[in-house]
């Protein structure tokens, strides 16, 4: 049995204990309570203590990128230019920047990831909690076919190697269409997988989604990818929404471009199906103003990424909270530390070990250190920064 006693310990369920203690036994949470004088317990000090932060969308494999590309508000084509370039350079180490990810997200306080990775890529192991959605690109109907072969391949092989869990992730509208989308997600629903797919990230795809033009457009030309027939115009992020729905679980990734009407379809849908904020990556890109309060108020369970390295300074998911504080201060704190635990979760389908400091759950903690100022505020001690 090991008792850690902190300034502060967030649960996840009610206020945060001050001077609290959370007991562990044989990797499980126990219990969690007020200190008492007398008892047997390391003490952290001034620090927090929270459930095992969910990083829920990345690229591991971009870890090896040290900055973000570009510079901020890079148009996302450019953007896509680069970070392809980096890696298809003859040295890049896709897998050892894997395990330097996996290693900066576990000091970050990380407890689990869901990571976009290739299906050729080896399965790394890690005390992480691993799931490894193979990255499916077909924006061709030849292509498609077989990037769904693959994935039906592995869907039937089953989980991957220990603790890590496999999923399905057709990229973007632009890079899998709906055939692609589609059997995905009925590979899903067979197999019980989850299902990643970026989703109204950029203007350039709305505007491919719409009209069939654009930037994006003359990026799949370019690289011979362009089929009218796949592409075809008049498309909307709720039409793919639809496909999603179908899934076992599905994760939006960004959905920077949410209308009302498709915020409250994935609302209606919570239980399955969550969005995926990556507030620095947004940032890098100047989007327009992320819709965080509407899907908030509207019932959307959102869940927080970093997303890769070429477009967030590092992996630490914490930073990503404390910039959903300081872009929309009119969201509680509470609702952002739950976006950075409970949501991230559910939207991973690990609700019912992780996410909360709870008896039973599994005992993976994020400890942070707490400025010495600050004392008797413990949102504000952990978040503004
Ligand atoms: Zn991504």
């Amino acid at each position: 049995m090991l008792s850690l006693k902190a300034r502060w310990i967030f649960t996840g369920r009610g206020d945060p204990i001050r001077d609290g203690v959370v007991r562990v036994e044989d990797d499980r949470i126990v219990e969690v309570q007020r200190g008492r004088a007398g008892q047997s317990l390391r003490d952290l000090g001034n620090v927090a203590v929270l459930p095992g932060l969910i990083n829920a969308h990345t690229h591991l494999e971009l870890t090896g990128i040290a900055a973000p590309l570009g510079r901020p508000g890079i148009p996302f084509v450019q953007w896509i230019d680069l970070v392809v370039g980096r890696r298809r350079a003859e040295d890049y180490e896709a897998a050892d920047a894997v395990r330097r990810g996996l290693d900066e997200s576990s000091r970050a306080g990380v407890a689990a990831v869901g990571d976009i990775v290739q299906p050729s890529s080896e399965d790394p192991e890690s005390s992480i909690s691993l799931t490894r959605f193979l990255e499916l690109i077909g924006p061709t109907p030849l292509r498609a076919a077989e990037a769904l072969e693959r994935a039906a391949t592995c869907a039937g092989a089953g989980q991957g190697r220990g603790a890590n869990r496999l999923g399905l992730s057709p990229h973007a509208p632009y890079s899998a269409g709906p055939e692609l989308v589609e059997g995905a997600c009925r590979l899903s629903r067979e197999h019980r997988l989850p299902v990643a797919f970026h989703l109204a990230e950029s203007r350039e795809e709305m505007q491919l989604l719409r009209e069939g033009t654009g930037p994006l457009r003359e990026l799949l030309e370019q690289l011979d990818a362009w089929d009218p027939a796949v592409q075809r115009p008049g498309r909307r992020p709720l039409d793919y929404l639809e496909m999603l729905a179908v899934a076992d679980r599905a994760l939006v990734i960004h959905g920077n471009y949410l209308n009302d009407e498709e915020i409250a379809f994935v609302a209606e849908r919570r239980d399955r199906m969550s969005v995926v904020y990556c507030p620095r990556t947004h940032a890098w890109f100047q989007h327009d103003p992320y819709p965080l309060e509407s899907m908030l108020a509207a019932g959307v369970s959102v869940a927080l990424g970093t997303d890769s390295r070429a477009s967030t300074p590092d992996l630490s998911l914490l930073e990503e909270m404390r910039a959903v504080a300081k872009r929309h201060p009119r969201v509680p704190p509470e609702k952002i530390v739950e976006m950075g635990t409970l949501a991230g979760a559910k939207a991973l389908g690990l609700e019912a070990v992780l996410g909360t400091l709870e008896p039973g759950n599994l005992a993976r903690l994020a400890i942070i250190d707490l400025p010495k100022h600050k004392l008797d505020d413990p949102y504000g001690a952990l978040l503004a920064r």
